[in-house]
């Protein structure tokens, strides 16, 4: 199955150093920061630095290498911004949206780690 990437997309260019990001960590694989409208307090958007779309994508398409990191990547944002239970803190929610339906806005591949409030069962 092929997958169109648009190259000109926002992360696109947030990766190529061509608009600023709020840097939350970078591997060598994926790169974390802050949403910038964002609905949590902590509100982290994770994403691949391969040219993915959704997730779907990154799972047919992506080295182990790649989704190894990018898996790593999501949970020690999640520990960084000190929500991670397993190392005291209070939880987080992960959001990965996908295409239409999904309300994806940004179509490069991205995981939302969403924390520091109470957070009921759907975020609107
Ligand atoms: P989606 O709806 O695609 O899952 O979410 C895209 C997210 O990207 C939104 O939460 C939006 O606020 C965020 N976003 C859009 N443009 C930018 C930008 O230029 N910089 C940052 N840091 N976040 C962005």
């Amino acid at each position: 199955m092929a997958y169109a990437y648009d190259p000109q997309n926002i992360f696109a260019k947030i990766l190529r150093g061509e608009i600023p990001c709020d840097k939350v960590l970078e591997t060598d694989h994926s790169l974390a920061f802050r949403d910038i409208a964002p609905k949590t307090p902590d509100h982290v958007l994770v994403i691949p630095k391969g040219a993915y779309v959704t997730w779907d994508h990154f799972a047919a398409d992506a080295t182990d290498a790649e989704l190894a990191d990018f898996t790593r990547a999501v949970g020690q944002v999640a520990q960084m911004v000190g929500a991670a239970p397993g190392a005291d803190g209070a939880g987080y929610r992960l959001i990965s949206n996908a295409g239409r339906d999904g309300v994806q806005e940004v179509p490069h591949l991205h995981v939302h780690v969403l924390a520091g409030r109470p957070l009921g069962w759907m975020i609107r």
